[in-house]
């Protein structure tokens, strides 16, 4: 570069990481313990996450255990005792899933639901503390070129990075993804309002110690503690006219009518939650692979899906150390590292995301008989039958 060129020389970069929400610092974690050297760019100016909670399904804290993270996540979680699920406009206990001990001993690690700061956090210390990685903020990627031996990055400053594996981890709205498909995220017409707030200022007959799942029709409200018990995280979501309709925003007043025919301690829990911002809810068509030359896409840019299975950034957290463990297995072969995972990963995640969807129209049914009948099956249940949800909790075959 001349003294009289301003633009900044290119970067050679031998794997090259776009995104650091969860999936992006996972990824870097994990590749990094295989003995790689790892560059995560980020556009945001800090690496951070909103202030509300995440579950944590056994797959993704035996992920956790392999990263080395777990012993501190355990630390400012919380390990749920029970998923509750009752019916918000009755306020009947319709089905119970057990979470604590016997959940353990099933699948080998906990259940934990925390507070995505705090996650971030950890993920964020890890890779600071590993001497192979390396996180360069305020780089928003705004073009990028797949060449048969690497990749070419462009930020929005001009940086330009070639590397010979970029990994996609720039989640919902991906730039990266339209060298796979010219798509558009799909509305679902639900939006969700959500916060943490401390725990003695909770309205609500709940015991602190579960997770609860209020549904009813068209809406559903989640509760549960994060931060070692001091804060609850709440999530109210209830289909929007104006979302539905294509004007993207809605109202809390919006809000407070979805709520208003639930039981008491529903509606003031509704009322309680920050009004602050709101998320319109969206997934995508799964892709039918997640690899494009030497680019690779992991988490919501590969496979965003509803949020009802708890298992957005779980699946994130699957990726990367599918990810980690081809690129290890086949060091001086990435393409067939990259066949690897996109094998073990385009499947999976596709059942995720079709199974949300028609999980999400369960919980928000509308018609008396459907209602009536849905409600009679989750009776039925026992509290330790995990026939329903081995498939997304048990150790995948290696
Ligand atoms: C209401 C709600 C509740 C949820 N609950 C759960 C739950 O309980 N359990 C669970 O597992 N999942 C849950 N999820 C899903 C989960 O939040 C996501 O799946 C997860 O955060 C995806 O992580 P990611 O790293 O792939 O993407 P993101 O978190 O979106 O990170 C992408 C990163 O890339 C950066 N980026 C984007 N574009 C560019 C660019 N052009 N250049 C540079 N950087 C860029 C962004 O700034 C961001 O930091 C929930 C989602 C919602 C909406």
């Amino acid at each position: 570069m001349s003294a009289a060129d301003p633009r900044p020389a290119e970067r050679r970069i031998p794997l090259l990481i776009v995104g650091g929400g969860i999936g992006g610092l996972a990824a870097a974690l994990a590749i990094a313990r295989t003995g790689r050297t790892v560059h995560l760019i980020e556009q945001a100016a800090e690496l951070t996450e909103i202030g509300a909670g995440l579950q944590i399904g056994a797959n993704a804290t035996r992920v956790m255990d392999r990263l080395g993270i777990l012993e501190a996540a355990e630390a400012v979680a919380v390990h749920p005792e029970r998923a509750v699920m009752r019916d918000a406009t009755t306020g009947e206990t319709l089905t119970v899933l057990t979470l604590g001990d016997t959940y353990r001993r099933r699948y080998g690690v906990p259940y934990l639901v925390m507070h995505r700061g705090d996650l971030l956090q950890i993920l964020l210390d890890a890779c600071t503390a590993n001497p192979l990685i390396t996180l360069e903020t305020r780089r928003h990627v705004t073009s990028c070129r797949v060449k048969p031996d690497g990749v070419t990055v462009t930020c929005e400053d001009g940086q330009v990075y070639r590397a010979e594996l970029v990994v996609g981890a720039d989640g919902l709205r991906s730039a990266l993804r339209k060298l796979f498909v010219d798509d558009e995220p799909v509305c679902s017409g639900y939006v969700a309002y959500r916060g943490t707030m401390p725990i003695e200022n909770v309205e609500s007959d709940v015991d602190g110690n579960d997770v609860v799942l209020w549904i009813g029709p068209q809406l559903h409200l989640m509760q549960y503690p994060v931060r070692s018990g001091a804060l609850y995280n709440q999530v109210a979501v209830f289909h929007s006219k104006t979302f539905a309709a294509g004007g993207g925003g809605s109202t809390p007043e919006e809000l407070d009518d979805a709520f208003a025919p639930t039981v008491k301690p529903v509606r003031l829990s509704a009322a309680s939650v920050s009004r602050i911002r709101h998320w319109p809810l969206y997934d995508r068509e799964p892709l039918t692979s997640f690899v494009h030359g030497r680019l690779v896409l992991i988490g919501d840019a590969a496979h965003p899906m509803l949020q009802v299975l708890g298992q957005g950034a779980c699946q994130a957290l699957e990726d990367v150390v599918v990810l980690a463990d081809q690129l290890a297995a086949h060091p001086d072969d990435l393409a067939t590292a990259l066949a690897s995972y996109d094998q073990a990963r385009v499947p999976r995640t596709t059942r995720c995301q079709r199974t949300a969807r028609p999980w999400a129209d369960v919980w928000h049914l509308t018609d008396p008989l459907a209602i009536a009948l849905r409600n009679r099956i989750f009776r039925t249940r026992a509290d330790d039958d995990y026939s329903d949800v081995d498939w997304l909790y048990a150790e995948l075959p290696a």
